[in-house]
């Protein structure tokens, strides 16, 4: 059921492509009716429109609260044409047809992004276009709904292609494209308010995102995916700036995310790099100087690290990029990158480079969630830190200070990887990391592992797991994955405690002249 587009109601708050779309329908024979700034718009640009104003016999009021909430506006919307008794109502109130709604919303999210002040996003939550849109929606059966200025071509083609009339197919697309705006844009209005009110909390939370970009494919290519922002305008993959190499996939992304998150556990003025596989660390350091943190952290796991994504806590400058180019990465992200770097970069095309301004703060209170089979599980995101002060000290000996820099670093790089995970630790530097295991003492085992590698690739006469410090992310629950550690060389470890056998860990542990402390806090991560 084609329908000819002879009225269309355009109101919009993003005015970009407005003209040009106008002018196009204007030139198929469509007659505009718009409401006060767009209408001015059009009229500057020398367009015939009508005012929504003089349409409805009401001048638009309180502030434009109430500009297009009238029955000539939503009658116009909301009529069946093939409805006699819809048909007659409308005869009797003077009420026009509306084929095109085209309607973009109060900006809403940018404003809270920006940071206004709670009035001023107040008042910019839409009331009557939501509602136009929501109506135009409904009766899809004979209107055509426009909410995003991506889609203005796309209605012009349709419009060509059907002697001026828009089919149902694609009224109905536009339809469940609107519904999609208008349900993120109240979740936006809910999450903002639950800020607001500090009740942000897991619960009765709506979720909205907004499309960044369609990705090509997800984590494998029979899998179809898109990029959604959240509105939180948090420093990150999401909003960085990307300076070269082609577009990011799902699998980058999710991996820059992890990375960077890492990384900005260590303030700026301790250089920090991790590089990132597979959402895991295989390496992670800190040095005197970015490009010292990273070759420590590729120290760590060579052979992992080829096609790796990297993240800094500070500004990419040359010496670091140059050591950086000696193999191949997938994406670096930094707070900033020098010219000098950016210049070392360009010769590789299919290196990305991301810079975000600044490094997110680990302690903004943010919700994550994950699907299941018929639902959403929504937790808050694991913030926990802990610091010297937290650590209580179980065995006989006690850590010396140099242990005890080392098991907070490998703590904090425990919270960052896969379940069950073991981190062994060198003077601010990861020697092996165990993750996502099944068994504890099978990650222990294969951290320890990993350093012997790392040792014969790099023609060490030990494995600099020798005189390391481990850390695990949740309690040894028995002694076994314990003794593991103290035999590959580990002379300290860092645990949650509270399993019922605790007594016996640390009876082995004093056995072997180990010093042990317990945080009290489990990073588990799945
Ligand atoms: P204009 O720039 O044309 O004056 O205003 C366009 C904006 O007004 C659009 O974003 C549209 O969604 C919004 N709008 C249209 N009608 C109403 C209404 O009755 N109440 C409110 N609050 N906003 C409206």
């Amino acid at each position: 059921r084609p329908v000819h587009i002879t009225r269309a109601l355009i109101s919009v708050s993003d005015k970009t492509g407005l003209i040009d779309f106008a002018r196009a329908l204007a030139a198929r024979g469509v007659e505009l009716l718009s409401t006060g700034g767009t209408a001015k718009a059009l009229r500057v640009a020398g367009l015939t429109v009508r005012d929504v104003s003089e349409v409805t016999g009401f001048p638009e009021m309180m502030d434009g609260r109430v500009k297009t909430l009238h029955p000539v506006v939503h009658g116009g919307l909301l009529a069946l044409r093939d409805n006699p008794e819809h048909v007659a109502a409308m005869k009797d109130h003077d009420i026009a047809p509306i084929d095109l709604l085209v309607v973009n919303l109060y900006p809403f999210e940018a404003t809270v992004a920006k940071g206004a002040p709670y009035d001023e996003c107040i008042e910019n939550i839409d009331i009557g276009g939501p509602a136009m849109i929501r109506a135009a929606s409904k009766n899809h059966a004979f209107v055509t709904t426009v909410v995003d200025v991506e889609d203005y071509n796309a209605v012009l083609a349709e419009l060509d292609a059907n002697d001026g009339a828009t089919t149902y197919s694609f009224r109905q697309k536009m339809a469940q494209i609107a519904y999609a705006r208008t349900a993120a844009y109240d979740a936006a209005v809910s999450t903002w308010m639950a800020k607001a009110i500090e009740e942000d909390t897991p619960r009765r939370r709506a979720f909205a995102g907004t499309l960044a970009q369609t990705l090509r494919y997800g984590e494998n290519p029979h899998q179809k995916a898109a990029f959604y922002l959240d509105g939180s305008n948090r420093p990150g993959v999401a909003t960085a700036k990307q300076w070269q190499g082609k577009e990011l996939s799902y699998n980058n992304i999710n991996d820059t995310d992890a990375a960077f998150e890492l990384v900005a556990e260590f303030p700026t003025e301790q250089p920090a790099c991790a590089i990132i596989k597979h959402a895991n660390p295989c390496g992670v350091a800190t040095g005197k100087t970015l490009a010292e943190a990273y070759a420590r952290a590729f120290d760590c796991d060579r052979t992992s690290a080829f096609g790796g994504i990297i993240a800094l806590n500070g500004t990419l400058d040359e010496a670091t990029a140059k050591e950086i180019v000696g193999i191949f990465t997938e994406v670096v992200i930094a707070p900033d990158a020098t010219e000098g770097a950016k210049a070392v970069f360009a010769a590789k095309k299919n290196l990305r480079l991301l810079t975000t301004g600044t490094l997110p703060d680990v302690k903004a209170p943010i919700t994550t969630f994950r699907q299941v089979s018929g639902g959403f599980l929504v937790q808050d995101k694991d913030n926990g830190i802990i610091t010297e002060h937290d650590l209580k000290v179980v065995t006989e000996r006690a850590p010396t200070d140099q242990e005890v820099r080392d098991l907070l670093f490998a703590w904090t790089v425990a919270k960052h990887v896969k379940s069950n995970a073991i981190i062994y630790v060198k003077d601010g530097a990861t020697v092996g990391v165990g993750a996502g295991q099944m068994s504890r003492v099978d990650s222990t085992r294969i951290a320890a592992r990993k350093s012997q590698d790392m040792a014969d690739v790099l023609g060490l006469a030990e494995a600099p797991v020798k005189g390391s410090v481990v850390a695990s992310d949740a309690f040894f629950p028995f002694a076994d994955g314990l003794i593991t550690a103290a035999e590959a060389g580990a002379t300290a470890v860092i645990q949650p405690g509270g399993s019922i056998r605790d007594q016996d860990v640390i009876d082995a542990a004093n056995e072997r002249g180990l010093a042990m402390v317990f945080t009290g806090m489990r990073h588990f991560r799945h």
